[in-house]
């Protein structure tokens, strides 16, 4: 994979080189590590930023208005997303390739619908390494997209600079109640479908979110979580979501905790991953497959305490492993 080739911007040069990252073959890895390793230095300046919504709240229709306005203003814009695919049924909350058509066609824009099937290392990782080829590439907002739903909101805060709750007065209350922790991780709050004969409820969420954030310590001092109404559809509200989103990045930025979130953000990461890697190893190895058996043998029928035979589980895998 040409690192030039993605350094030019080329959409279709990022669609191959996140192809190779998502990449489950264990063979195709060193390729992938050696592109990121060249990426790393073009790396970093974008403005990150995670949406997430309950189901039906509007995301898609959201990201395609807001993309849209960041790329008239001259940025390119990378959508991605994580998508908490139900391991039972195989099926996306998020949906397939054909949310954010507009988004999608539009030349300044990249839109990366979620990948299907078993991603080494699991979607978090998947994300943040294509974030990294987007920045690369030369976009400068990237959106991380997920439901509100489960983990992947936590993941998606995990790896971006700025937290964007949207909410919106039609979606049920039970969905956007089955969360309340996540209120309080919000940076910007959107009250999305204020239009209509949605309008009065939308501005009734509004108050009832501002009246929740003034419950809460802030968590910076200098930035009141703003509360904006906006209509995706219409288009309103939408240069104010981009305007806070851009206020409160350059406050980040001001005051040197931009560098010091991505720190903690990168080490979180490099734990969660070394965890992984581990855990991957030991599934495969084969001296500890070898006497698995026989531990569990003892351990089933109570002549081995579990604690023991893990013990001796770990002391063959650091025996096999040196
Ligand atoms: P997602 O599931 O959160 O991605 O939601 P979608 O973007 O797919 O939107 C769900 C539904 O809400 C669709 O029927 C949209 O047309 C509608 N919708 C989205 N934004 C607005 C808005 O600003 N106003 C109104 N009235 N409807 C909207």
């Amino acid at each position: 994979m040409d690192i030039e080739a993605l350094r030019s911007g080329d959409r279709g040069a990022l669609a191959r080189a996140i192809t190779l990252l998502e990449s489950s073959r264990a063979e195709d890895r060193p390729a992938a590590e050696r592109l990121l390793r060249r990426a790393m230095p073009h790396t970093g300046r974008a403005i990150r930023i995670a949406i997430s919504g309950a189901p039906g709240v509007g995301k898609s229709t959201f990201i395609e208005a807001l993309g849209s306005r960041a790329t008239d203003q001259g940025s390119r814009v990378a959508v991605l997303t994580i998508d908490p695919t139900s391991p039972c049924s195989g099926g996306s909350i998020l949906g397939d390739k054909t949310r954010m058509t507009t988004l999608a066609a539009n030349p300044r824009a990249f839109v990366r619908p979620s990948p299907s099937g078993r991603v080494l290392g699991g979607v978090a990782r998947r994300t943040r390494e294509a974030m990294l080829a987007c920045e690369a590439a030369g976009f400068d907002h990237i959106i991380v997209e997920t439901v509100g739903v489960g983990q992947s909101e936590t993941q998606a805060a995990a790896m971006t600079d700025i937290f964007l709750l949207l909410l919106s007065p039609a979606a049920g209350d039970e969905l956007q109640g089955l969360k309340r922790g996540i209120m309080e991780s919000a940076d910007i709050v959107v009250v999305n479908k204020c239009d209509g004969s949605l309008a009065a409820a939308a501005a009734a969420v509004a108050a009832e979110a501002r009246r929740g954030l003034s419950l809460h310590k802030r968590r910076l001092a200098a930035w009141p979580v703003p509360v904006v109404l906006a209509s995706s559809t219409e288009g309103s509200g939408i240069d104010e979501a981009l305007g806070k989103i851009a206020e409160y990045r350059r406050l980040l930025e001001s005051n040197g905790a931009l560098g010091e979130l991505r720190r903690r953000q990168a080490r979180a990461w490099l734990w969660e991953e070394t965890c992984a890697q581990l855990l991957a190893a030991l599934g495969e190895d084969g001296a500890v497959d070898q006497a698995l058996g026989e531990m569990a043998r003892q351990v089933d029928e109570g002549e081995l305490p579990a604690s023991i035979a893990a013990r001796e589980l770990v002391a063959k895998f650091l025996g096999s492993a040196t």
